[in-house]
This record gives structure tokens, sequence and C-alpha cells, in this order.
């Protein structure tokens, strides 16, 4: 016995020399028969999935997408089970990349899921995708028809100033 902080959490429990403490191993036993069960469910297939936030398709006009393309890569590791490539080849993608992406198979990886997790996942993305370009072109659309009625004199200085000021808002 030894009390070495475990390598799993830290603590200084006494446990088995060069093994985790109770509570760790208790934990990973369970995660591994959660694994073993969603091998094991006859309703998951292999569809490419997402190693890194990053590889995300692309959101145009977003800066600060981490956290959405965060989120979504935690759902997907929370609702599926690695795969390997032994396992079978598949051309099935959780999220459909945006047109304009430019290598959309960056940090592809297999993975085992029920497809309608996996729909709702991609689904999901997609909709959070488009509405934030939409909302970035209508911001746009809408600052260059003020700008055209400023400059075809329909407003004043003033009201362009008001307006503007509401957009931005
Ligand atoms: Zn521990």
């Amino acid at each position: 016995m030894s009390k070495q902080p475990c390598h799993g959490c830290g603590s200084t429990d006494e446990h088995w020399t060069g093994q985790v403490c109770d509570e760790c191993a208790t934990a990973i036993r369970g995660y591994k028969e959660l694994m073993a069960q969603r091998i094991s469910d006859k309703a998951t297939v292999l569809m490419k999935g997402k190693e890194r936030e990053y590889a995300l398709p692309h959101i145009q006009h977003c800066k600060d997408d981490k956290l959405i393309k965060h989120g979504f890569l935690a759902l997907q590791n929370a609702l599926s089970v690695p795969a390997t490539w032994r396992e079978g080849l598949t051309d099935q993608r959780i999220f459909k990349p945006s047109p304009t992406e430019y290598r959309p198979s960056d940090w592809d990886t297999l993975v085992r899921i029920r497809p309608e997790h996996a729909h709702a996942l991609g689904e999901t993305y997609e909709a959070v995708r488009q509405a934030i370009e939409r909302a970035y072109k209508d911001g746009h659309q809408a600052g260059r028809d003020l700008l055209s009625q400023l400059a075809g004199g329909h407003i004043t200085a003033d009201e362009y100033n008001d307006k503007a000021l509401r957009l931005e808002g």
C-alpha cells in the first residue's frame, strides 16, 4: 500500500502501490462499461466526427465561435464512442462542411453514434452556423441601406447618426 498521490485525482488516501485510488478505479470501470455498452449498441453506426473543435465547419464572420464549437464537440464525445478505421469506412459526416470549407477532412475521427443523435448534432450546428452568417449579412445590409439613404439625401446626418447607433445596439 502507498500514500503517494493518486495518478488520477491526487488523493493521498491509502491505495495499492502503483495503482489509482478506489474512487478513480470505480470511475474508470464505469467509463469502460459505458463505452462497452455503446460499442455493443446495435443502433449505432460508423460516422466521421471531429477530433478538434477548430476543425468543425467554419462559421463565417464569427470571431468568437470557439465556445460554440467547444460545446458541439463535447456533445459529439458525450454521445459517441471512438471507433478504429479497422471497423470499417464511411463517407458519412456528423457535421456537414460549409460551402466555403477549405479542408473539410481536417481532424476527421471515426466514431460510433446513433444516426438520430448524429443527425440532431449536425442539423443543429448547421442551423447555428447559418443563423450567425445571416445575422451578419442582415446587419451589413441594414448599414448599407442607411448609408445610401444618407447619400441620397433622404435622411439628415443627425437622423443617420441616430439610426446607426440603434443598429449597433
Ligand atoms: Zn484517485
